[in-house]
């Protein structure tokens, strides 16, 4: 989303409750089966930059596909594109990044910690030290990276690393135009790194440094906008709900007007049941023509639709839906994590839509004997080219079957001795523990019915 407004202060759940201890187990899970790592582990930890390791990789990956799937495949009147990171000055001076993109920084004078001012509990009490009237007067501290580009120091070779993908959108406005063959109402999507040096980050990968963001720029008539809008924050709640995250854990927030960037007509946060409380995960705003007209000023380019036929010409209105796809993994990750009585055991199992499952399938022979693993790397063969596997030949096999629910694998294959007879496996399903022994020839096709949304 363009030039940053303060963050919301955090809201009580209203009929569901957030789980507190729930924060812990996705950390300590991330850390434990390699979703995510500390970046730079080994030298103490880099703070609020972190690294996503095998599982965290394949999850983050599916959450990405799902959306330019449902944002680019499935549609007929979206484009992608992959902009450059680093940008020159004047892209964000006509954005208003450059003068507006801050939050209030205070120092405390007794023990020098710095503060976000609109997020303490008391604006008067550092809350490092306890003491009262220390803070400095608050200064705006812009978020933006700034570094330089090739060896010369020098204003002219400043660039930025950008705080939000949308940019990118926008000034290629008219190279997509006039290449795609489309006109409005049409969008622009891309997913990709932003890079913002937050005053507070935590939560894990809720607030980091460093993020990756799936943003859409909707084009449309002018006068078409509000239905636009209404449409994509429909569309942008239906995604979540579908890919597994429960009604009373996602709501859709509309925006007080005071809350508002001065250029929109109307936001929307998409908002998760977090263990802290309700937090963002997504916001919609009808941007209105704020961000051409800018851009179209500042570089005397124009940004604007012109049909050849009518001879109309106007410059279109924008609806954006902003997403973070690190912090909508970690969301899925909450929303999927259970835990539940079996046999007097607790089993952890993450019910992970089988569309971002890390592993699709996990292929386990039930012992090391050799004449069971040549028939077991066969079934791994046949089903590899479908999905994502995981193979795994250790431990007993009631302890891998649990080893794949906490990572959220929906389906287990187990070859065992009477498949050297029958030509069939067992196949375990994950949520419900049901097992139907199936034969190899059909094994495909039968995950596949299985997986077929
Ligand atoms: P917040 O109020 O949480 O700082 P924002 O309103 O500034 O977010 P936008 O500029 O609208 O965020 O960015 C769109 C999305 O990008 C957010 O909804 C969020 O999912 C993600 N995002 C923004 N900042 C971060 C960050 N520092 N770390 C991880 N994800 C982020």
């Amino acid at each position: 989303m363009g030039v940053r407004q303060d963050s919301l202060p955090l809201m009580e759940a209203e009929e569901t409750t957030a789980d507190p201890e729930l924060f812990d187990k996705i950390v300590n899970l991330s850390k434990r089966r390699g979703f995510v790592f500390q970046s730079a582990d080994i030298y103490g930890g880099f703070r609020s930059t972190y690294d996503y390791g095998p599982l965290g990789v394949l999850l983050l990956r599916n959450v990405k596909d799902q959306w330019w799937r449902s944002m680019v495949q499935m549609r007929h009147d979206v484009v992608g594109l992959d902009a450059s990171i680093l940008s020159p000055p004047a892209v964000w001076e006509a954005s208003g990044h450059l003068a507006n993109f801050t939050d209030p920084l205070v120092d405390c004078k007794e023990c020098r910690a710095r503060h976000r001012e609109d997020k303490l509990d008391d604006p008067d009490t550092c809350p490092s030290c306890g003491a009262k009237g220390a803070f400095t007067e608050a200064r705006q501290f812009n978020l933006m990276f700034k570094t330089q580009a090739g060896p010369v120091e020098g204003s002219g070779a400043e660039v930025y690393l950008r705080p939000e993908t949308a940019q990118g959108m926008f000034i290629n406005f008219a190279n997509v135009l006039n290449t795609s063959r489309k006109k409005p109402p049409f969008g622009i999507a891309q997913i990709g790194k932003s890079f913002r040096n937050e005053i507070t980050p935590g939560n894990f990968v809720f607030r980091t440094r460093e993020f990756e963001q799936m943003e859409m720029e909707f084009f449309v008539p002018p006068e078409d906008s509000p239905e636009w809008y209404r449409y994509w924050c429909e569309q942008r709640r239906n995604w979540y709900l579908d890919l597994g995250i429960s009604e009373d854990q996602l709501r859709l927030r509309e925006h007080e007007s005071d809350e508002m960037s001065h250029y929109a007509a109307a936001t929307s946060d998409v908002e998760f049941l977090f263990p802290w409380g309700w937090d963002e995960l997504e916001g919609i705003a009808n941007r209105t023509d704020f961000d051409l007209k800018c851009h179209a000023e500042a570089s005397g380019a124009r940004l604007e639709f012109h049909d050849p036929n009518s001879g109309e010409r106007y410059v279109p209105h924008v609806i954006e839906p902003a997403a973070g796809a690190t912090r909508t993994m970690m969301a899925f990750l909450m929303a999927a994590y259970h835990e539940e009585e079996v046999n007097g055991d607790t089993r952890t199992v993450l019910r992970l839509d089988h569309r971002l499952a890390p592993y699709q399938v996990a292929v386990l022979p039930l012992s090391k004997k050799p004449e069971l693993i040549e028939p077991s790397q066969e079934v791994l063969n046949l089903v590899q080219p479908h999905w994502m596997c995981d193979y795994d030949q250790t431990q007993a096999i009631g302890r891998r079957y649990r080893r794949q629910d906490e990572v959220g694998t929906p389906f287990c294959v187990t070859i065992d001795f009477d498949t050297l007879d029958d030509q069939a496996v067992t196949v375990r399903e994950r949520d419900s523990m049901e097992q139907e022994r199936v034969p190899i020839a059909g094994l495909v096709a039968y995950l596949e019915s299985k997986m077929s949304k």
